[in-house]
């Protein structure tokens, strides 16, 4: 159809508006990022688009944005010579089909957090919304690339928008122009000097020049370049524009905990600009695991879909730019591409490696990246072999001795004790029921550490039998506590030692009592105060992954 109608919101995108105008009203200036960020995709997706067909472009090759005020109208519009929008793509990306992130972000907000949920709206694919944290009516007229007509998406956010033709003549020429009508609290959105500093503090780093029109009629004036920062030399970045360029491409408002900015030059060519968030991505858990960084191929975009990491270094938020790749090749021959694969080991390789150095250097500021990303990074003990070394290096722990510091596999090791041949470890969901448990009482009764393993993903790279500079892992649920060769630390507290013969017709007559129940019962060292505990043969699962195994139903 091309004549004008109006459709309702889906529901999810009713609620999320509601509450975008009632409830996360801390911190609206974001509003004007979201926006800015949307505009620069689009560019984007029309510079990589105009790859295999120069003709999307016409006469106006130069990506660019405006913002323009009209104050006594209380208006204020953000226009883009990007993409363009269909009728359809319009009607869905702007209402009618709520995004993945939708319900993801609305329990954010109701979990109560809402200063800080304002912030992280663009991680959640709903960002165009919070145009209704300041404006009572939008409107977006929108007209594709190559395309011969335009279209107008208007609402007042309040259940339903209207979809219809636009004039050619009231449109871009390509391109999106969104124009808010301001709420009369949110007038200052027009004054100048408030929207320059918006865009630097906010924007100032996206790869698309910015030009401001502070009146109608007034001339543009250029208020940000549209550099690319990760091609400028190092020495040349303040760290405020990395945190500023973190933050637009990373939808988060903390600070990164590491920067991660290198040039590989060589048989491969590309830059690398990489972030460690300050605190966890609320998709950190997802099914998919999906990784987050862009692909770009000599400063154009190409895709965030490129394998670039390893999975469980998905928390990872940052970009490469590559000199060799070809620009226009399909996004899928791109993931098939051995220069691809090059690259993925080199990038793959340096953060791991600059993580270790942060460890060894800044231990205190390596410990809070640990805490939010560990249990993640931990997957690599099992997924990854070739790295497994480096990933023991990055690994931290809690311990029989630890208290609350963490310590490294190397700290265990220069604290073993004479005769100790192994790593003791015990896995459980909770860390003080472990400590509560009379399997560790032998151990303790040696001074010998115990690594408290707390998370599900600790069953699984213990089971692959894994070793730490020749020493191999072991459960301490699990087979013969042999601790015989390792001195106690207090001889008096040794048990009364029955003859053999004695603890035989002891074993015999429990064995018999249990029958099925159990496949053995040994003599063990693990005990001090207690009389008996369960424990897994010497092969197989240990207690805490036999639990998860029945747990998972098999
Ligand atoms: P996200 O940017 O994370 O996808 P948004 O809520 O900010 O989520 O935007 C929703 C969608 O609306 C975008 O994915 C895009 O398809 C469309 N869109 C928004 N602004 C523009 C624009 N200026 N040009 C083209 N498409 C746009
Ligand atoms: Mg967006």
């Amino acid at each position: 159809t091309t004549a004008t109608e109006t459709r309702t919101f889906e529901a999810d995108v009713s609620r999320l508006l509601h509450m975008m105008v009632h409830s996360v009203y801390s911190d609206r200036d974001i509003f004007l990022r979201e926006l800015i960020s949307n505009a620069a995709d689009a560019c984007e997706k029309l510079r990589f688009e105009a790859i295999g067909r120069p003709e999307l472009l016409g006469d106006d090759p130069k990506p660019r944005i405006t913002i323009a005020a009209d104050p006594d109208k209380k208006q204020l519009v953000v226009e883009d010579n990007g993409i363009g929008m269909s009728r359809d793509e319009m009607a869905e990306a702007l209402g009618t089909i709520a995004r993945s992130g939708t319900r993801a972000f609305m329990e954010r907000i109701e979990s109560g957090k809402t200063g800080e949920d304002a912030q992280l709206i663009g991680q959640f694919g709903v960002g165009f919304y919070s145009a209704f944290m300041v404006a009572d009516k939008v409107d977006v007229i929108s007209r594709q690339a190559g395309s011969e007509e335009a279209w107008r998406w208007s609402s007042d956010g309040k259940g339903s928008f209207e979809i219809g033709p636009a004039a050619l003549d009231e449109a871009p020429q390509r391109g999106t122009r969104v124009v808010l009508h301001l709420m009369e609290d949110a007038a200052s959105y027009t004054e100048s000097y408030q929207l320059e500093r918006l865009v630097k503090s906010q924007s100032g780093h996206v790869p698309v020049p910015i030009s401001l029109v502070e009146k109608p009629a007034a001339e543009a004036r250029d208020i940000a370049d549209g550099t690319a920062l990760w091609v400028k030399p190092k020495s040349e970045i303040k760290p405020e524009e990395y945190t500023d360029f973190y933050r637009g491409i990373a939808g988060q408002y903390d600070e990164p905990a590491a920067t991660i900015h290198f040039r590989a030059e060589g048989r491969q060519e590309y830059s690398v600009l990489a972030f460690v968030p300050g605190s966890r991505p609320f998709d950190l858990f997802d099914q998919d695991r999906k990784g987050h960084m862009k692909l770009y191929v000599r400063r154009v975009f190409i895709t965030d879909d490129a394998d670039l990491l390893p999975r469980y270094l998905r928390f990872v938020r940052g970009l490469v730019d590559s000199a060799d790749l070809p620009l226009n090749v399909s996004r899928e021959m791109i993931q098939e591409s051995p220069l691809l694969a090059a690259i993925r080991k080199g990038i793959t390789n340096r953060i791991l490696g600059d993580l270790v150095k942060l460890a060894e250097n800044d231990a205190q500021a390596y410990a809070k990246i640990w805490e939010n990303f560990g249990v993640v990074l931990k997957e690599g003990l099992y997924e990854d072999y070739e790295r497994r070394e480096q990933l023991f290096k990055l690994a931290r722990f809690r311990s029989t001795t630890s208290g609350e510091e963490l310590h490294s596999l190397a700290d265990y090791v220069s604290a073993m004790k004479e005769g100790q041949k192994a790593i003791f470890y015990m896995a459980g969901d909770d860390r003080g029921r472990l400590e509560a448990s009379p399997q560790l009482e032998g151990f303790r009764a040696h001074g010998l550490e115990v690594l408290l393993l707390t998370d599900p993903v600790d069953s699984f790279w213990t089971t692959i039998t894994p070793e730490f500079e020749g020493k191999p892992f072991r459960s301490v649920t699990q087979g013969a506590a042999d601790l015989s060769d390792i001195p106690l630390l207090d001889d008096a507290a040794k048990p009364d030692t029955e003859t053999s013969s004695e603890i035989a017709t002891f074993l015999a007559f429990v064995k018999t009592v249990l029958g099925d129940a159990v496949s053995d019962v040994k003599p063990s060292d693990r005990l001090m105060e207690s009389a008996v505990c369960l424990v897994a043969p010497e092969h197989g699962p240990d207690r805490q992954f036999e639990r998860l195994l029945n747990a998972a139903g098999r």
